[in-house]
C-alpha cells in the first residue's frame, strides 16, 4: 500500500511539475500528446498537412526507398573527411569509438563506380571524352550532329555551374575515400556539449539571416533567457520574407532529423560482448516534449516535415532527368543497374503522384533584381553551412552532416535552377541540366534520412502511448 501511494504521489507530482512548466495549471496530457499534439494539421507556408505526409511516407515510399538505398550505386559515397575547417583551427577530433568512420578498401567498391567520369551511359561518357579532347585541340568532331556537339560540351561544363548551393567536396583529392553508408550508419555517437553547440550556434547565428540582437530560444550558449526572447524570436521569424523563414526552417528541420535519429538508434547497452542500439524514449522526450522544451520541440518536428516537403518536391521536379534513356545508375552490373533504374523510376513516379506538393513558385518571385539578389544570398548562406561541416569534430557526424547538406543543396539546386525552370517539365528533359553521381547519391540518401525520421516519429508515437 505504502509503495503504491508513493508511486501515485510521484506520478501526480510529475504531472503537476510538467504542467507548471508552462506557467499554469494544465490538464494532464499523455507523453505522446505532449510531443505530438501540436505536430498535426497544416504546415505553415504550405498547403500540406502532417497526416497526409505520414500516410504517404510510411506506407508507400519508405520501404521502397530503403531498398534502393541498399543498392551498390547508393551505398558508396565518396567523401573527404580530412578537409581542414575553414573558420577556426582549434578543432579537436572527439576520439570517441562511435565517431569513427571505416572507409572502404579499394577492392570493395565496384569498378564502375570508381571510374572517374561516370555520370551517364558508357556511350555518353565516351562522347564526353571525345568532345573534351576535341575542345582542347580547338576542334569538335564533325561527325557528331551540331545538337549533340553542343549538348556534350554543356555536360562537361556543368560541374562549375553557378546553380550550386553547396561547396563541392574535392573528391579528386588523395584524401577523399569511399565510405559504405550501410556499414557506417547515422546513430548516437556521444558527440555533444560545447563542441557540438558551437557548430549549431554558428549555423543559426551567422548563417540564418538572423541579427545578433535577436536571441534564439533555449540557446545553451546564451545565458538567462526568458519568455520575452522567445516572443522576440518568433515575431522576428514571422516578419521575415518567406524565403528567409524557409531557410531557418530547413536548417531546424535538418537539426531535428539528426536528433530524431540519434534518439532512435541510441546506444542502450555497451558491454565487451555486445553493443545494443535502439529507441531511447527519454532522450526523445528531452528534445521534443512540448513542455520540457517550452513548446520548441513540436515546432522543430514541424520543421522536419517542412524539410521533407521541400526535398519531395525537388525529387518530383527532376523526374525527366532520370527518365532520359542515356541515364544509368552505373555500377558495371548491367542487370542490377537496369533493375535499380526501374525501382528508381517507380519511386519517382510515386513521388510525383503526391497530391499536395510544395509550391516553390512563391519563392524568389516579384521584382527580378531583388529576387536574384535574395537567391544569391540564400545560396551563399547555404554554401557556408556546407563548409561548416568540415569543422564538426566527430567524423561520423561530419560524414552524415556533409552528405545531408549536399543532398539538401542538390534539392535546392533542382528547385531553383534556371536551366531546369526553363526546360522542364513540359518541354521534356533538358540536356543543360545535370547532376553528378555525388549529387545523386547525396540527394537520395538525404531524403532517405528525412523519410526515416518521419517513420521513426510513428514509432516514438507508439512507444510514448504506453507512458504517462
Ligand atoms: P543540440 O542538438 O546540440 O542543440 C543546441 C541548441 O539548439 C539546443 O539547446 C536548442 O536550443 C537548439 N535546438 C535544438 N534542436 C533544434 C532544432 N531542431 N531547431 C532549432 N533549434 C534547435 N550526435 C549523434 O549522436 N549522432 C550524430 O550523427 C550527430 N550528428 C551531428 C551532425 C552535426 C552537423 C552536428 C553539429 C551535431 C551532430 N550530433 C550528432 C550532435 C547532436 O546534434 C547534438 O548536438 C548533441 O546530441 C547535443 O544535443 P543538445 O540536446 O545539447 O542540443
Amino acid at each position: 500500500m505504502g509503495r503504491r501511494w508513493g508511486l501515485l504521489v510521484g506520478v501526480l507530482g510529475a504531472v503537476w511539475l510538467l504542467g507548471s512548466g508552462q506557467g499554469g495549471r494544465q490538464p494532464a496530457e499523455s507523453a505522446a500528446q505532449r510531443c505530438f499534439c501540436q505536430v498535426s494539421g497544416y504546415l505553415d507556408d504550405c498547403t500540406c498537412d502532417v497526416e497526409t505526409i505520414d500516410r504517404f511516407n510510411n506506407y508507400r515510399l519508405f520501404p521502397r526507398l530503403q531498398n534502393l538505398l541498399e543498392s551498390d550505386y547508393f551505398r558508396y559515397y565518396k567523401v573527404n573527411l580530412k578537409r581542414p575547417c575553414p573558420f577556426w583551427n582549434d578543432i579537436s577530433q572527439c576520439g570517441r569509438r562511435d565517431c569513427a568512420v571505416k572507409p572502404c578498401q579499394s577492392d570493395e567498391v565496384p569498378d564502375g563506380i570508381k571510374s572517374v567520369s561516370y555520370k551517364y551511359s558508357e556511350e555518353a561518357n565516351s562522347l564526353i571524352e571525345e568532345c573534351e579532347q576535341a575542345e582542347r585541340l580547338g576542334a569538335v568532331d564533325e561527325s557528331l550532329s551540331e545538337e549533340t556537339q553542343k549538348a556534350v560540351l554543356q555536360w562537361t561544363k556543368h560541374d562549375d555551374s553557378s546553380d550550386n548551393f553547396c561547396e563541392a567536396d574535392d573528391i579528386q583529392s588523395p584524401d577523399a575515400e569511399y565510405v559504405d553508408l550501410l556499414l557506417n550508419p547515422e546513430r548516437y555517437t556521444g558527440y555533444k556539449g560545447p563542441d557540438a553547440w558551437k557548430i549549431w550556434n554558428v549555423i543559426y547565428e551567422e548563417n540564418c539571416f538572423k541579427p545578433q540582437t535577436i536571441k534564439r530560444p533555449l540557446n545553451p550558449l546564451a545565458s538567462g533567457q526568458g519568455k520575452s526572447e522567445e516572443n522576440t524570436f518568433y515575431s522576428w521569424l514571422e516578419g521575415l520574407c518567406v524565403e528567409k523563414r524557409a531557410f531557418y526552417r530547413l536548417i531546424s528541420g535538418l537539426h531535428a532529423s539528426i536528433n530524431v535519429h540519434l534518439s532512435a538508434r541510441y546506444l542502450l547497452q555497451d558491454t565487451w560482448l555486445e553493443k545494443k542500439w535502439g529507441h531511447n524514449v527519454t532522450e526523445f522526450q528531452q528534445r521534443f516534449d512540448g513542455i520540457l522544451t517550452k513548446g520548441e520541440g513540436p515546432r522543430r518536428l514541424k520543421n522536419l516535415y517542412f524539410l521533407y516537403l521541400i526535398e519531395l518536391r525537388a525529387l518530383s521536379k527532376v523526374v525527366p532527368f532520370f527518365e532520359r534513356p542515356d541515364f544509368q545508375l552505373f555500377t558495371g552490373n548491367k542487370i542490377q543497374d537496369a533493375e535499380n533504374k526501374m525501382l528508381l523510376l517507380e519511386i519517382l513516379h510515386e513521388i510525383k503522384s503526391f497530391p499536395l506538393h510544395f509550391d516553390e513558385n512563391s519563392f524568389f518571385a516579384g521584382d527580378k533584381k531583388e529576387a536574384n539578389k535574395l537567391k544569391e544570398d540564400f545560396r551563399l548562406h547555404f554554401r557556408n553551412i556546407s563548409r561548416i561541416m568540415d569543422c564538426v569534430g566527430c567524423l561520423k557526424c561530419r560524414l552524415w552532416g556533409k552528405l545531408q547538406t549536399q543532398g539538401l543543396g542538390t534539392a535546392l539546386k533542382i528547385l531553383f535552377s534556371e536551366k531546369l525552370i526553363a526546360n522542364m517539365p513540359e518541354s521534356g528533359p533538358s540536356y543543360e541540366f545535370h547532376l553528378t553521381r555525388q549529387e545523386i547519391v547525396s540527394l537520395f540518401n538525404a531524403f532517405g534520412r528525412i523519410s526515416t525520421s518521419v517513420k521513426e516519429l510513428e514509432n516514438f508515437r507508439k512507444l510514448l502511448q504506453n507512458i504517462h
